[in-house]
């Protein structure tokens, strides 16, 4: 499929994320979000996964899942979008990164690009380090996707610890 002014579509995988407020409806209800995303078409979607937390002690577990969306947007554009769907549904936001929230997207990879912009870096810089976002990747990619400047997705799992990682 082609935009009307005949521009090709990238491959962008998500990140999503929750531990507030039944984390897996969260994910579900965001899953159902992006499905319906002008401008985006849902091609995978992972299993949902429980994981440990990290960051700040205390915290419950989270539930991980990553999906894979063909886009026309541009990366900056696809960004308000996710934002957009975790506002709705009520993302708290307490000055920290990693403390608890209802909803957490990440935009993971468009296509191969790199870009370092204030509000996007790409690939997400912390996508390498996190079995919780490798683990339900390799759901939906082949071993050797390609992570522009870190590696395939392959290599990168070999070296994360997925302990305490399970599938729904
Ligand atoms: P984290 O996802 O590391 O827990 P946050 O979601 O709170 O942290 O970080 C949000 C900020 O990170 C956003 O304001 C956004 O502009 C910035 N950001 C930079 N790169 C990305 C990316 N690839 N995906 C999502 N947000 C990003
Ligand atoms: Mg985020």
């Amino acid at each position: 499929m082609q935009s009307e002014d005949g521009a090709l579509p990238v491959r962008s995988f998500i990140g999503l994320g929750s531990n507030l407020d039944r984390p897996a409806h969260q994910v579900r209800t965001a899953l159902t979000a992006l499905e319906g995303l002008p401008g985006c078409r849902l091609l995978r979607q992972s299993r949902l996964y429980r994981t440990p937390p990290l960051g700040p002690p205390g915290q419950s577990d989270y539930v991980n899942a990553v999906a894979l969306l063909e886009t026309w947007l541009a990366p900056l554009e696809l960004l308000d979008r996710l934002q957009e769907i975790e506002w709705r549904q009520g993302r708290i936001r307490n000055g920290g990164h990693w403390g608890p929230r209802t909803l957490d997207l990440d935009l993971l990879l468009y296509g191969e690009q790199r870009l370092a912009d204030p509000r996007l870096c790409l690939p997400h810089p912390q996508l390498r380090y996190r079995a919780f976002v490798l683990v339900p990747l390799a759901d939906i990619a082949e071993g050797d996707l390609p992570i522009p400047g870190a590696g395939r997705l392959d290599e990168l799992l070999r070296g994360c610890d997925p302990a305490g990682i399970e599938a729904l």
